[in-house]
């Protein structure tokens, strides 16, 4: 089935077949496009949209989104074609016989499984541009290097970008503003305001044909934009609201704020609504214009030019094979409460997934110290945690998915990425969060009836896996500790009936 202009194929000579996740004129294989000979192909792939695993926000974003993206192409007088079909490939394959056209191009995608099924039916390829570093500048970086830490990393793409440095020094005389950053939340804060997008007939449409689908998560439309303009629009109140302060509460957790004083910009920044350069442009100009403070500016530019380039490049650096990591042989299933929040009394866990499954996303903390850390502390599968945060999170996509979950998040990977795990007990909740006060559990128990649950895990991963980190010299300091602990006997018990009350689903 398809949609869109019609048109006779007269003049036609190429299709440039555009992925649901490149959507922006100025980039990829539109770049270079012909309104006069190309035709411009987008598919929907079945397979993937009858799924009942994804987030009804998450299948609404990206496929409302093109469809925007389809109007925005008509307008600028491009011969479009917008087809559903059982895959992508297969939808290709019809439109190559159906004008007869064999030259069929996109940009790089950012998958291996699409890479090859594009290859095997002969698309050819242009340079992705939508990150900043490209596979063989990342690979070239690499070569110099035995260990790939980010911080090495984000100081040559600073210098290598001309971004914050002056004569090849970093801006403020520091590359890194950590110290002044990562504050707990403060009491009865202002937390600056996320304005819900105005939503129109093509959102509409996509939502009613969704709706029936049985998909996770509520059925909402608005959270999200699916347009450039409304994409522009969120980074510029992030700019004027939220910069400001984004250093000091980067890290804080708070049941007052979903968005407390992130960007909440990566659906777009990874669908192509938005690009990297224009956004690094418009936090500089913030900073020498409207003199945002530097510790914000700085540790937002990381995230950018740093962590997001960083994980792509290591996508793809790692390999395919990558995702099936478990090097601590972690074979748990996944919780029952990540399905289902009302499965937990822990109150961190009930409030995140709850918020998950009311806007497909939650900030980087909640993924990485709670999410996360209570399924590397339980033994859960890497690759189930995996599918499970591919499914419900609104930004994501593969290439970012994979190295945040296997590396950082559940450390399968013995330290590839790394160096040590992201663990912790409740005290770090309870320092950065205001969860713990409202909770059935005691942060700072670690064996009893009102022991917290990660603070009981914390000790008793530590136990189980030491081997694993005897060697690794960022881990003495908590392998000492382990040591001096007096209880770990009863530690361990009480771990055991923790894991299983966990898997049932009863704590
Ligand atoms: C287990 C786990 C899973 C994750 N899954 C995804 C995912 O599927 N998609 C995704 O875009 N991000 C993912 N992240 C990274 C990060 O959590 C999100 O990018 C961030 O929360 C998005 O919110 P924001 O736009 O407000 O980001 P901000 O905090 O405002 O940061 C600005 C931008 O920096 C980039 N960024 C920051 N950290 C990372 C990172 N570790 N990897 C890649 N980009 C980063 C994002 O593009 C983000 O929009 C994951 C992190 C973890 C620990
Ligand atoms: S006490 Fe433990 S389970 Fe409860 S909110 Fe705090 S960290 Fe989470």
């Amino acid at each position: 089935m398809s949609s869109s202009r019609q048109n006779n194929g007269e003049g036609l000579n190429r299709i440039i077949y555009v992925s649901h996740d490149q959507l922006n004129l100025k980039y990829g294989a539109l770049a270079n496009a012909n309104p006069q000979t190309d035709l411009i192909l987008l598919v929907e792939s079945e397979r993937m949209v009858k799924q009942s695993r994804w987030h009804f926000q998450r299948v609404h974003f990206i496929l409302s989104s093109a469809k925007h993206f389809v109007t925005e192409l008509e307008t600028a007088g491009f011969n479009v074609q917008y087809l559903t079909a059982k895959d992508t490939a297969t939808g290709i394959t019809e439109e190559k016989t159906k004008y007869r056209i064999e030259n069929v191009i996109c940009a790089e995608p950012t998958s291996y499984k699409l890479t090859k099924s594009l290859s095997d039916i002969g698309v050819k390829f242009v340079p992705n541009d939508f990150f900043l570093t490209s596979r063989s500048e990342f690979k070239d970086w690499a070569g110099g290097y035995k260990s790939f830490k980010m911080e090495d990393f984000y100081r040559w793409q600073r210098t290598r970008l001309g971004i914050l440095v002056d004569g090849g020094k970093p801006e403020g005389g520091k590359w890194n503003f950590d110290a002044d950053n990562r504050l707990p939340p403060p009491k009865n804060h202002n937390w600056p305001k996320y304005t819900k997008f105005k939503t129109d007939q093509i959102d509409q449409a996509v939502a009613d044909k969704l709706k029936d689908f049985g998909y996770w998560g509520e059925v909402q439309i608005g959270n999200w934009a699916t347009t450039r303009s409304a994409a522009l629009e969120r980074l510029a109140e992030f700019v004027k609201n939220s910069l400001a302060d984004f250093g000091p509460y980067e890290d804080a957790m708070t049941q007052e704020s979903w968005s407390l004083n992130h960007s909440v910009i990566s659906p777009y920044l990874n669908n192509g609504l938005l690009h990297a350069s224009e956004v690094v442009q418009a936090i500089v100009d913030a900073y020498k214009k409207q003199k945002r403070a530097l510790n914000s500016v700085e540790g937002f530019i990381r995230q950018v030019i740093g962590w997001r380039e960083y994980v792509n490049a290591m996508y793809w650096y790692l390999g395919e094979n990558y995702r099936f990591e478990n090097k601590l042989n972690a074979k748990h299933k996944l919780l029952p409460m990540f399905a289902d929040p009302s499965c937990t009394k822990m109150n961190c866990l009930n409030s995140i997934i709850t918020d998950v499954k009311a806007r497909a996303w939650v900030h980087h903390i909640p993924r990485l110290m709670v999410l996360s850390n209570i399924a590397n502390l339980v033994g859960v599968s890497p690759q189930a945690v995996l599918d499970w945060m591919r499914s419900v999170f609104v930004d994501a996509t593969d290439w970012v998915m994979v190295p945040n979950v296997i590396g950082m998040g559940m450390h399968a990977d013995s330290g590839q990425m790394m160096t040590k795990p992201y663990i912790s007990g409740g005290a770090y909740i309870s320092k950065m969060s205001d969860y713990c006060k409202g909770c059935a559990f005691d942060p700072k128990l670690r064996t009893g009836e009102n022991a917290c649950p990660f603070t009981t895990l914390y000790w008793d991963y530590l136990e189980r896996n030491k081997s694993a980190f005897t060697k690794n010299h960022r881990m003495f300091q908590q392998l000492n500790g382990l040591k001096r602990l007096s209880d770990l006997d009863q530690v361990k018990v009480q771990a055991q009936q923790t894991i299983k009350a966990l898997l049932d689903g009863k704590l």
